[in-house]
């Protein structure tokens, strides 16, 4: 059975026991500060988990992307070495949500591997809670008493599992519960009947694996530890659809199913190796085959790898591929991005992303390549000057914290310096360097670190409702609050039962301003949102929290940043009629101050272009359209009225929809009511973030006339300072011109004038046995002069030392030359003269073996700096 039909068959399975099947949710996590990325089916019913949601379907199925590299569950290092740990992988599920409970969720998930998939019961295995003290949790027994209902021998076939193995929690806090196991031992008959299958379960036996996990939502765990009773349960599966793709295609590993083969060739046609041929090859190709598919889903849903938070995690294991092919497969060129059509041909049908995406990630990922493979050479030529460094000192540790560094600011992968130090007979000190590791992540965890403390409801409403659209100002009354420690600071979150704040979202930063209540008054200092709840943040809690809250957005900010939201719509649409409808957008920052917008374009935009769409934008403002919002429609509706999707919408999302002429848009920002307001729109710069992806910034209203009337200021003083009623650009030019030639003759006659003191301090010259001294005391202006007249004797021909003083604005300045031959032969070093005498001046000096100055405080000490010199090297 191909994994396409085996997907298919689990929804059919699900759907007739009346499931709804519904899409995955986006594997990149937006707006949930606690998790980076969905590591679990189970992270987009969290709120309704939590009651703070109502469930649209009591039973729901699907398949979910998952990517687990970050936090609590982290199988990155796992990935590669193993057949069946992936970074990336799906997860099939089915859900309950206050409906069917254990009993239904263990004889279905029996029925659909032992009735529909025809896997022999007696190669799969179950484990329940055994329970827990500290949790006062018992075992569970009706678990348990299910299992044994179904396997007809359940001797040693139900195993008890401890806290760590069979109770799921989502992460330190939040929904969870025991959970029942699904094992199954792909072992060959002669194996299972010498050692029996229950022995290995959960000891990380490669053909004895966990496939499904059956999970009983029941508690909510709190920041105290403690756990607390869900007001509904739950039923949350998850089944690993790779490894379940291995079971029922009778492969040994997940990779040799046809999930992963059609990459696996390519991979093998690229680099002429064969898969299955040499240990570390495979690995290499193992990595590469997973990694790839992370790498591209992220990007196709808009998350590219860059330098902080979700997109480092993808940067580094794109890396991570690149360092598999360099190191095992010993390819030095980029070849990953050839992989893409392959996988898009592969997995596009069921998630159609990665087909419209194709020629982006691609893109992408080839530059990662270029640039990254660049490092490994720049690292590389560093680790063999190290070595060779070490080598001069009979070195053969070679320093961690060298490595470190090298890992740090290169992204020099440690392994690759370990295995090309003991090509050349070194060891690295490994644990200077982990040392190192430790005292940065220690870092990083106490700059990030925040401590949510647990909600205090103080009335039961479920969510809050938006008012801001309409209204700015609104009387609300506080549901819940909580308190956050960051960085040794502590803030508190308050929910509302209506809100006019705008939460930070779509690109546009959250709503500040006051609630106010009697005597108290109270700044919000930003609105977030995380996953539905509407957050304000406060630096103190009101004296009470039962009343009622006048709340005022901060009106100025918010009227600034819907200019500048609005203007992102039409600049939008401007560049899509401009330059054309590849044009998508892939992100924007929207602030009262100005606004940012990221879209795919190939090439630069020329001034040209950058003037048509500023002048079809500000054309828009001008025809003062007024803002149409239809709200409450579906994803699908909305693009059939022409709206520009974006990516990232959950399933069953109602969408909205604003609307100015012809800029159609799915937006759930806050807007101008006419166009008109914005006044002017002007871009201020533009240029690329990364291939294919271009950046314009820009400013509106009164920002947009302070830039340009800045820029207007500058013009007039210039024209000022040119003291010229002419063209302008025509003078600076003129100007510009006139300075270069001006500049050649000075230098001319420096050249001139040094000539002259040269000449004059030859014929002062003391000749000495072998070379000729001149020590002077001379007048000039500059240091670069001395240095001038210096570098002529130099380059004379004759053999000399130079010792010149000077002063210079009250400061004493010496020079030593020696002429090349003295340095070589002699061994007259200019440095150890300047060394010797600079004291006599105050001061000290440096500088190379033929050339050194010095400055010091005091000009009276240069006569005796210069007999000093005079007499050292007479001595010589
Ligand atoms: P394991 O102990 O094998 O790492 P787990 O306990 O971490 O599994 P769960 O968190 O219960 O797994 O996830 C549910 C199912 O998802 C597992 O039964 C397994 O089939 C699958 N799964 C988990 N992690 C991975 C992964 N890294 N790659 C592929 N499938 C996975
Ligand atoms: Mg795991």
């Amino acid at each position: 059975m191909k994994a396409k039909e085996l997907r298919q068959k689990f929804f059919d399975y699900f759907r007739s026991k009346e499931h709804e099947i519904i899409p995955s949710a986006p594997m990149v996590i937006k707006n949930d500060p606690t998790l980076m990325f969905t590591n679990a089916g189970m992270n987009q019913f969290k709120d309704i988990f939590l009651g703070n949601q109502p469930a649209k379907f009591k039973r729901i199925a699907n398949s979910q992307k998952c990517l687990r590299v970050s936090g609590k569950h982290n199988d990155l290092e796992e990935v590669g070495y193993d057949t069946y740990h992936h970074t990336m992988f799906e997860m099939l599920g089915n859900w309950s949500f206050g409906d069917y409970f254990k009993k239904e969720a263990i004889e279905w998930g029996w029925e659909f591997l032992t009735k529909e998939l025809n896997i022999p019961e007696e190669r799969l295995y179950a484990t329940i809670f055994e329970g827990s003290e500290e949790d006062s949790v018992s075992r569970d027994d009706a678990a348990y008493g299910y299992w044994k209902n179904c396997f007809l021998n359940p001797v040693n076939h139900i195993i008890e599992g401890s806290k760590k193995d069979n109770f799921w929690e989502m992460g330190e806090t939040g929904p969870c519960g025991p959970c029942s196991e699904i094992h199954i031992d792909i072992r060959d008959d002669q194996e299972r009947k010498r050692t029996p299958g229950h022995l290995l379960v959960n000891k990380g036996h490669p053909h004895v694996i966990e496939i499904w996990n059956l999970v009983f939502i029941q508690y909510n765990r709190k920041a105290n530890g403690e756990l607390d009773q869900l007001p509904a349960k739950h039923v949350d599966t998850g089944m690993g659809f790779e490894r379940l793709c291995m079971v029922v295609q009778g492969k040994k590993s997940n990779y040799d199913t046809d999930i992963f083969q059609s990459v696996i060739k390519e991979i093998s046609v690229i680099t002429g190796k064969k898969y299955g041929e040499k240990d570390t090859w495979d690995i290499a190709m193992r990595v590469i085959a997973d990694h790839l598919r992370a790498v591209s889903f992220s990007i196709a849903e808009g998350q590219l790898p860059s330098n902080n938070k979700a997109g480092y995690v993808i940067r580094r294991i794109l890396r991570r591929a690149i360092r598999f092919g360099y190191n095992n497969l010993g390819i030095e060129e980029p070849f990953i991005y050839k992989l893409v059509p392959v996988l898009s041909k592969n997995m596009g049908d069921h998630y159609p992303e990665l087909k419209s995406g194709k020629d982006q990630i691609a893109r992408i990922i080839h530059e990662e390549e270029i640039s990254f493979l660049k490092t490994l050479g720049k690292g590389l030529k560093m680790i063999e000057k190290m070595i060779e460094d070490n080598r001069k000192t009979h070195t053969k540790i070679f320093p961690g914290k060298v490595a470190f560094e090298l890992y740090d600011t290169f992204g020099f992968p440690v392994d690759l310096t370990q295995l090309i130090l003991k090509e050349h007979g070194m060891t690295l000190d490994l644990e200077g360097f982990e040392n190192e590791m430790d005292s940065q992540k220690e870092r990083s965890r106490e700059d990030a670190s925040t401590e949510a403390g647990d909600w205090h409801i103080v009335s039961n409403v479920e969510g809050t409702e938006f008012t801001g659209y309409e209204k700015t100002e609104d009387i609300v009354e506080i549901t819940r609050y909580r308190s956050v420690k960051l960085k040794a600071e502590t803030f508190f979150q308050l929910v509302f039962n209506k809100t006019p704040f705008y939460a930070e979202s779509g690109g546009q930063v959250g709503d500040t301003g006051v609630i106010i209540a009697g005597n108290d008054r109270i700044s919000v200092k930003n609105t977030l949102k995380e996953n539905n709840l509407i957050i304000h943040i406060v630096s103190k809690l009101p004296s009470d929290l039962t009343t009622q809250f006048k709340a005022l957005v901060d009106n100025e900010k918010r009227n600034m940043t819907a200019n500048n939201h609005t203007a992102t719509h039409l600049i939008h649409f401007a560049l899509r009629t401009v330059l054309g409808t590849h044009v998508e957008q892939k992100g924007s920052l929207v602030t009262p101050e100005k606004l940012r917008f990221d879209f795919s374009h190939f090439t630069k935009m020329t001034k040209d272009e950058i003037t048509k769409v500023e002048e079809m934008a500000n054309r828009m403002v001008r025809e003062n359209h007024r803002l149409n919002v239809i709200d409450g429609i579906s994803k699908e509706e909305a693009q059939k009225i022409g709206a520009m999707a974006l990516f990232g919408e959950k399933y069953g999302d109602k969408v909205r929809v604003v609307e100015f002429g012809s800029s159609i848009e799915l937006c759930g920002g806050t807007h101008v009511h006419a166009t008109g307001t914005i006044g002017l729109i002007k871009i201020i710069s533009e240029g690329a973030i990364a291939s294919g992806i271009r950046r314009i910034e820009a400013v509106t209203a009164s920002k947009a006339e302070e830039y340009i009337n800045s820029k207007l200021d500058s013009l007039d003083e210039i024209t000022q300072l040119l003291k010229s009623t002419g063209n302008v650009t025509e003078n600076v030019s003129k100007l510009v011109a006139e300075n270069s030639i001006l500049r050649k003759n000075i230098e001319k006659f420096q050249a001139q004038s040094a000539a002259l003191v040269k000449r004059s301090l030859e014929e002062k010259a003391i000749n000495l046995t072998s070379f000729r001294l001149i020590s002077e005391q001379i007048e000039v202006d500059s240091v670069e002069m001395l240095k001038t007249i210096a570098h002529q004797i130099r380059n004379s021909g004759i053999d000399t030392v130079l010792i010149l003083g000077c002063e210079i604005e009250g400061k004493a300045n010496l020079l030593v030359m020696v002429s090349d031959n003295l340095v070589n032969l002699k061994r007259i070093n200019a440095i150890s003269i300047i060394k010797e005498i600079s004291h006599e001046i105050k001061g000290g000096g440096g500088g190379q073996p033929f050339l050194a100055t010095a400055g010091g405080k005091n000009p009276t000490g240069i006569p005796a700096a210069l007999s000093r010199a005079a007499e050292l090297i007479k001595k010589l």
